[in-house]
Formats: structure tokens, C-alpha cells, sequence
């Protein structure tokens, strides 16, 4: 895709690791990759120089994930690791928690999953009940259920949303807990999934589990604005992904297109499937602009825009790599079902990017009530 809005030095960087990506391929090895992609300084290209990151932003994370996904080894963990707790522990966290984290996030020897999601509280976060109490001594008691949480079995710890609670209001008010995997009491097991990644999802139980004071990031009582610190690039990051994965398809596609002729010409002389290729195509570079809106507004420090562009990016990728998959499989005939081209399984793949981290439906909400100013339904 040619990229004419972008710095010479974000072009730099996307050919750089496009050639890393290019390297490791679809059988990657993603703790290899991992590795690697550490040691160049692309996992940690946002987080601040201070604390041995590149001192870029999430426009830079966003290239790094999107290239090796074009490349067919996307890795879903640098959407919460580097990301999410990278980026709320940068902007909120003590010197020690930016001590003890960002240096060992920004080279990939540790890494933090992050859970938001409840059983009984689903696309509502308002809703969600684990609870943060105060106990002897300044400690935090958690106590709650969370699902759908990747990478728990790997992660050195998870930054936990719990609530504390407006005892005025009731409303949520959010606060992050930084929990290391072996504390006792926190407890996860493995969801099966229809999925073809390495990365697994868990559903945590934390039973009153004991942690200092310094386990709180930031302020307990900031409310949203913490948390959408996270949540934010956590949409672009994930359109991010979306893309690179249409991308890979598509290029898969327009390859075989080419070449496989069962009449007189390449099929990709038909219409019925160049046209779709094409639409595909046209979809994954405006979802691209979408998301380089949205991380050039969060890198500017405007939340409350960057809110509404990460929004519309994450759904219009998500959108756009869904319909380039199904086209690219479609396009391979019979092929497009075999282990050999391996296309079929990003069908599911793919949807992962409509459902989460938030729902299509929720962003049509979002954008309903918020942007276009019309009443809700629930
Ligand atoms: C592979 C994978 C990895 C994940 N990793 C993580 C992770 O690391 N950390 C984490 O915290 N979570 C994670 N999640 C969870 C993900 O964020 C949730 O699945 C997502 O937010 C949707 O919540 P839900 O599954 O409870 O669906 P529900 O909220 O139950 O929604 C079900 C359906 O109802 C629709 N719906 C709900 N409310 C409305 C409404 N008001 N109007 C219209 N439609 C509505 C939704 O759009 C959806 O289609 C992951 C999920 C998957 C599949």
C-alpha cells in the first residue's frame, strides 16, 4: 500500500519491520518474534526514552503491529502489553511501578495482560463488580471474576479493573491494579476457543487477594480518564491489528488471482473477483487513515477526540478486515479451505476485531449519542 502521508521516518520504521515480519512469516514463532521485535526497540517504540523505551507514540506502536501483521505474524499481546499498561502506567503510574515496569516492557522480558471484561457485566463496564476494599495496614483486598482475559499464563502480572464505589452515586469508579501472576488467591483458567493463536483467553477468579497500597495505578478516584488512557490506544492498537490481518489476506488473494486460470485468463480478470479485491482494498486504506487520525490525536494529548476517532477506527477496521478475508477466501475456490494457504482460519480470526474490545454495536452506539447528539435506547 503506498503510505504518501506518512514521515520519512514512519515509512523507515514500516519497512523495517515489514522486513522483520517478513523474516518470521505465517509459521511464526511468536516468543522468537517477541524477542526480536523487543531487541530492535519496536515493542516499546511509545513508551518514554527515560525508562528505555523509543519515546515515539502509539502512531509508531500502531505501524509496528499493523507491518507484522501484513506479514501474517501479527502479535496480539502489543495490544495490552506495550499498549494499555504501558501507556497508563507512562502516564499515571509512580516512579516505582515506571521503574519496576516500563525498562522490562519496553525490551520484552516481562510482559502485563490486562482485564476489564466480566461474566455479568459484558460491552456494560459500568456494571462490573470486582471490588477493591481497603484493608489493614493500606493493603487492597480484590475480590471478582473476569473473562476473555488473553495471555494470563504468560503475563508476569494483569492490570485488573476493579471499582471502588461513589457511595453518594454508585457510579463506577474505575481503579487499576497491577497483580502479579502468583499472587495468592488470583486464579485462571484456560477458555476454550474456536481460535487459531498462541495467545490463549482465561477467566480469572480473585478471591480477596492481598495486595500494597503501590499495587494502585494512579489515582483511585481520576474515574474514566485513566482507564480510557488505556482503552484508547487499546482501539487503535486493535485497528491496527484488523488491518494488518485484511492486508495479509488480501495480498494472498491478488497473488492467486493472478495466476490461477481455469478459463482463458487469471480469474482476477473477472470482475465478480477483482472488483471485490478491489473494494477490499480501497476499505483497509481509509480504515488505515481512520487510525492515523486517531494515534496522531492521542499522541497530541487530545483525549476527548482521540475517544471518538479510535472509535470509528477500530470499528471501520474491523469492518474492512472481516469483508477482505472472506473475499480473499472466497477467492482461493476450494484452496481457500486448506491447511496449505491457511486462510480459512482467519475467518475466526478476524472476527475477533468486530467483537472486541468493544463491539461494533457499542461504537454505533458511541457514535449515535455522542457524535449525532440522538437519545439512547438502554
Ligand atoms: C479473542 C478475545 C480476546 C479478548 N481479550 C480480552 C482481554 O485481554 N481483556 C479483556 O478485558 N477482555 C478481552 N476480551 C473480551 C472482549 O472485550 C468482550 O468479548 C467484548 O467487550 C464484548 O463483551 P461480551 O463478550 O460480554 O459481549 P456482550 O456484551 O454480551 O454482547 C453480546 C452482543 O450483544 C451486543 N450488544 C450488547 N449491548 C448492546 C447494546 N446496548 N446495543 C446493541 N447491541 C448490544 C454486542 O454488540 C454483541 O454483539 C476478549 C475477547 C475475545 C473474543
Amino acid at each position: 500500500m503506498p503510505h504518501t502521508h506518512e514521515s520519512e521516518e514512519h515509512q523507515a520504521l514500516r519497512e523495517a519491520v515489514s522486513t522483520l515480519g517478513k523474516r518470521h512469516g505465517r509459521n511464526f514463532d511468536p516468543d522468537q518474534l517477541w524477542a526480536d521485535a523487543a531487541k530492535l526497540g519496536y515493542l516499546g517504540v511509545n513508551l518514554p526514552e527515560a525508562y528505555g523505551g523509543g519515546g515515539g507514540g502509539i502512531s509508531e506502536l500502531s505501524i509496528v503491529l499493523e507491518e507484522l501483521g501484513a506479514a501474517g505474524c501479527p502479535l496480539l499481546m502489543m495490544i495490552v502489553s506495550p499498549a494499555i499498561c504501558g501507556t497508563v502506567i507512562a502516564r499515571f503510574g509512580t516512579d516505582t511501578q515506571k521503574q519496576q515496569w516500563l525498562p522490562a516492557l519496553a525490551d520484552g522480558t516481562r510482559t502485563m495482560a490486562f482485564g476489564i471484561t466480566e461474566p455479568d457485566a459484558g460491552s456494560n463496564s459500568h456494571r462490573i463488580t470486582t471490588t477493591a476494599r481497603i484493608a489493614a495496614g493500606g493493603n487492597w483486598l480484590l475480590t471478582g471474576r473476569k473473562v476473555f482475559i488473553s495471555g494470563v499464563d504468560k503475563a508476569d502480572a494483569t492490570l485488573i479493573v476493579g471499582r471502588t464505589e461513589d457511595a453518594r452515586t454508585g457510579a463506577l469508579k474505575p481503579c487499576l491494579f497491577i497483580v502479579p501472576r502468583d499472587t495468592p488467591g488470583f486464579e485462571y483458567r484456560r477458555i476454550p476457543m474456536e481460535l487459531q493463536a498462541t495467545e490463549k483467553q482465561f477467566e480469572l477468579t480473585l478471591d480477596d487477594v492481598r495486595l500494597p497500597a503501590e499495587a494502585l495505578v494512579g489515582d483511585e478516584n481520576a474515574g474514566l480518564l485513566q482507564l480510557f488512557a488505556g482503552l484508547n490506544p487499546e482501539r487503535i492498537m486493535t485497528a491496527a491489528f484488523a488491518i494488518g490481518m485484511g492486508r495479509y489476506a488480501l495480498a494472498q488473494a491478488i497473488t492467486y488471482a493472478r495466476d490461477r486460470t481455469v478459463w482463458n485468463q487469471p480469474i482476477g480478470a473477472h470482475q465478480a473477483i477483482a472488483h471485490p479485491l478491489a473494494q477490499s482494498h480501497i476499505e483497509l486504506e481509509l480504515a488505515r487513515l481512520m487510525m492515523r487520525k486517531a494515534a496522531y490525536l492521542y499522541d497530541a494529548g487530545d483525549d476527548v477526540a482521540a475517544g471518538e476517532a479510535a472509535n470509528m477506527a477500530k470499528y471501520a477496521a474491523g469492518e474492512a478486515c472481516v469483508k477482505a478475508v472472506d473475499q480473499a477466501v472466497h477467492t482461493l475456490g476450494g484452496n481457500g479451505l486448506t491447511s496449505e494457504f491457511g486462510l480459512a482460519s482467519l475467518i475466526t480470526a478476524a472476527r475477533v476485531s468486530r467483537i472486541a474490545p468493544v463491539s461494533r454495536e457499542m461504537i454505533l452506539n458511541y457514535v449515535s449519542h455522542q457524535t449525532l447528539g440522538l437519545p439512547k435506547s438502554y
